[in-house]
């Protein structure tokens, strides 16, 4: 079993077409999503119609519950908040209920889901440092976690102490858990400006990490062309 885990594509539709297309080629079984689907980018509408036919699961995040008004707008700056205001007059009744219906966890036998942090879902902290990873790790009850949200991959590994890798390929030793960041399609913040994308065999306790370059001057365009902030179109090519 191969499972491809995608995370934070903002509204890039060229981004997520290229991260679907690299996957085509590579014999997944299953493609789950941790959420942050919307917002930002300039086709929150298409990108959220591509992940519902091509993900078998979706967990929500802070742009998605944002938009919903399941979160208080001051929580975010000023860029992120006309982005939502912006993503909500993109979308329609039918798409809000699809956004509705998504959980804020998702647990299978070898993994959980969830978009930031695993000891309080529905507040969306950042899982940076070890202290936070700790904090999920006491609620993880399957081997690996994977998160999204800060758009930056890395992976936390549970032995006597929080160990942090960031190697694009880990095998986990018996018994040894893991939380692994997945980084973001739509907007990395790792100054690598392709999009990030891990696949997970399970049987092999093998978690993988891939980076995809995607059509960058074509979103900036549309980002220039939509009335959202320039800042959103700058910061595509230097992935911060
Ligand atoms: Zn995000």
């Amino acid at each position: 079993m191969r499972i491809a885990i995608i995370s934070d594509i903002h509204g890039n539709r060229e981004a997520l077409q290229s991260v679907l297309d690299f996957l085509d080629h590579q014999n997944v079984d299953r493609i789950l999503c941790l959420g942050d689907v919307v917002g930002y980018g300039p086709e929150p509408a298409w990108c959220l119609t591509k992940i519902m036919e091509r993900c078998e699961v979706v967990v929500a995040g802070n742009h998605e519950h944002a938009v919903l008004g399941l979160l208080d707008l001051d929580y975010f700056n000023p860029v992120a908040r006309h982005a939502t205001h912006w993503t909500r007059d993109a979308l329609t009744e039918d798409h809000m209920k699809i956004l509705r219906s998504w959980p804020l966890t998702h647990i299978e036998d070898d993994f959980t889901l969830v978009h930031g942090s695993l000891d309080q879902p529905d507040l969306f902290d950042y899982v940076q440092t070890s202290w936070e990873a700790h904090l999920s790790f006491q609620q993880l009850k399957t081997p690996v976690a994977f998160i999204g949200h800060s758009h930056v991959p890395v992976t936390f590994l549970l032995s006597d102490v929080v160990d942090y890798s960031t190697e694009e390929r880990v095998v986990l030793q018996p018994g040894q858990q893991a939380i692994v960041n997945v980084g973001s399609v739509g907007q990395p913040r790792d100054g690598n400006p392709d999009s990030s994308v891990v696949i997970y065999e399970p049987d092999n306790a093998l978690i993988e990490r891939f980076r995809v370059p995607y059509d960058i001057p074509t979103v900036q365009d549309k980002i220039l062309n939509s009335g959202l902030p320039e800042f959103l179109a700058d910061r595509l090519p230097e992935g911060r």
